[in-house]
């Protein structure tokens, strides 16, 4: 048996993974800023620490597994540092702050649903947690590594450099980030470039706003993701996840913050996913390449030959180690679709009646032995794989070398007996274990699609040709029926016609 190996982003090693308390794991990963939709980008993180929170559990761990949402304070990006991205939408889309925060969650959580992502055990908010923010900012203040300037505090990076390991995580050298970081607005304020806001005081037009020592304000994002692991996981905890774009400034002042607030280093292993290219950049909205989810899934975007399943997109992420880097083409996905259908029926097949019943009275016949020992290493295979850093693609190229056995058993071309009944069973359990519940992947989306998108067909084609007589009535009636049903159609401007689901 093999045994769960992790590799930890902070000491850049594979390393056993072992719990603080046996038989627990406290798991806190990034959640989203819920300032805008959830893109292709966002899929890969919440999918890959999916997969893991599933296997642990697997594993016989009772997990905790915490990821937050970023209401508030997510500001310091793209040089502007003073502006809360919730705020800065709110304005634009005039909403109120937490009618656009509840809006974009629930599209979050409809994406994660879609996704199959098991829910996360707690799920705070960082609006919910100011209280514990402000508490640990006032503890760092009289540890003596912050400072308050004009309602604004500031964690002092030179001075903790001095005794601790910061740039460990991120590789950043502190000189560097002391003379390469650009002038940033509220620069003047601070006493190093370096250092960063754990709390801004509120120009008068901000909205989101709250009451602290240092008068009214709002808290730095870094800040939020320390007091909330600290609050639901203990001061120090297993597993720290994200995408590894979050390595800096995020989780390097997280690590720091922690630090000096509760006296021990906070997290065992940092586990960081890699990123997504689009058609081999970087996506970006520079790039003009940021997919939606919603888009991904209808297909609206310019860069999409067609709408790609949550499932599709699941398949397509596994497929690849979360540590590699992963290009996003139209021609992968369609590669990706087709792979999952063609695993998903076999599986499908393997889980049906059939197989247990000719199992079921299975005759002492001749057994392939070089067939059966093969097959019986694939099932094993299985386990050493995501033991071995969850390694989902491993798993998945495994799951396809015992796809022609499973069709050579459906089309008969293999007995059940040159397998054996022991064999057969374990084929089945494990391939339920690790299609369906490890890596998640379900088969009825794929089917339905499928099924429905042949449905759909033929009633936009009557309802073609009922306009093409000027049946109104017929044309109408189908349009406002699918529409109860939850189906939009869409007239397209060639003549074509679309369909979405509401
Ligand atoms: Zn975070």
């Amino acid at each position: 048996m093999s045994t769960l190996h992790v590799f930890n982003s902070y000491t850049r090693q594979k390393e056993a993974f072992q719990p603080l308390v046996p038989g627990y794991v406290g798991m806190y990963v990034c959640g989203p800023t819920v300032s805008g939709e959830s893109h292709l980008g966002h899929a890969r993180p919440y999918i890959t620490f999916d997969v893991i929170y599933r296997y642990l559990q697997h594993l016989g761990y009772k997990v905790r597994y915490v990821r937050n949402i970023t209401d508030a304070g997510h500001f310091e990006e793209e040089g502007r540092e003073a502006e809360d991205k919730i705020a800065k939408k709110a304005t634009i889309e005039r909403l109120e702050p937490m009618e656009l925060v509840q809006k974009y969650t629930n599209l979050y959580h409809w994406a994660m649903n879609e996704f199959n992502n098991l829910p996360p055990s707690i799920e705070p908010t960082a609006t919910g947690h100011i209280v514990e923010q402000i508490d640990m900012i006032q503890e760092i203040i009289r540890a003596g590594y912050a400072y308050e300037v004009n309602g604004s505090v500031y964690f002092d990076v030179t001075k903790y450099a001095q005794g601790h390991d910061y740039g460990k995580l991120s590789g950043r050298v502190l000189d560097d980030l002391l003379t390469t970081t650009r002038e940033l607005e509220g620069q003047e304020e601070k006493r190093n470039k370096a250092d960063f806001a754990l709390w801004k005081a509120a120009p008068p037009e901000h909205i989101m706003r709250w009451n602290s020592p240092w008068g009214e304000g709002f808290p730095g994002w870094h800040i939020e993701c320390s007091a909330m692991s600290t609050k639901y996981l203990g001061k120090s905890f297993d597993i720290h996840g994200g995408g590894m774009d979050l390595q800096f400034p995020h989780h390097e002042s997280e690590i720091a913050q922690s630090t000096i607030c509760n006296g021990c280093t906070p997290v065992r292993y940092w586990i960081h996913n890699n990123m997504i290219t689009i058609n081999g950049k970087k996506m970006g909205k520079s790039y003009n390449n940021v997919i939606k989810l919603t888009e991904l899934f209808s297909g609206e975007h310019p860069l999409l030959e067609k709408p790609y399943s949550p499932m599709t997109v699941r398949f397509f992420i596994l497929q690849t180690h979360y540590s590699s880097t992963l290009n996003f083409s139209n021609e992968a996905l369609q590669a990706a679709e087709k792979g999952l259908k063609r695993l998903m029926e076999a599986y499908g097949w393997l889980q049906k009646g059939e197989l247990q019943a000719a199992s079921g009275q299975l005759q002492a016949g001749p057994q392939d032995a070089l067939l059966a020992a093969n097959c019986s290493k694939l099932v094993a295979s299985l386990q050493e794989f995501m033991d071995d850093d969850f390694n989902t693609a491993k798993v998945l190229a495994s799951l396809f070398e015992l796809v022609p056995v499973i069709n050579s058993l459906k089309d008969k071309s293999i007995a059940p007996e040159a397998l054996g009944a022991d064999l057969l069973q374990r084929l089945q359990s494990e391939l339920k274990l690790y299609v369906e519940d490890i890596l998640g992947l379900k088969s009825e989306s794929v089917e339905d699609a499928g099924v429905l998108q042949g449905v759909l067909q033929v009633l936009i084609d009557i309802r073609r040709e009922a306009r093409a007589r000027k049946d109104w009535a017929t044309s109408d009636r189908i349009r406002n029926q699918l529409a109860d049903a939850g189906i939009l159609l869409k007239d397209e401007k060639d003549g074509s016609m679309s369909w979405t689901m509401k």
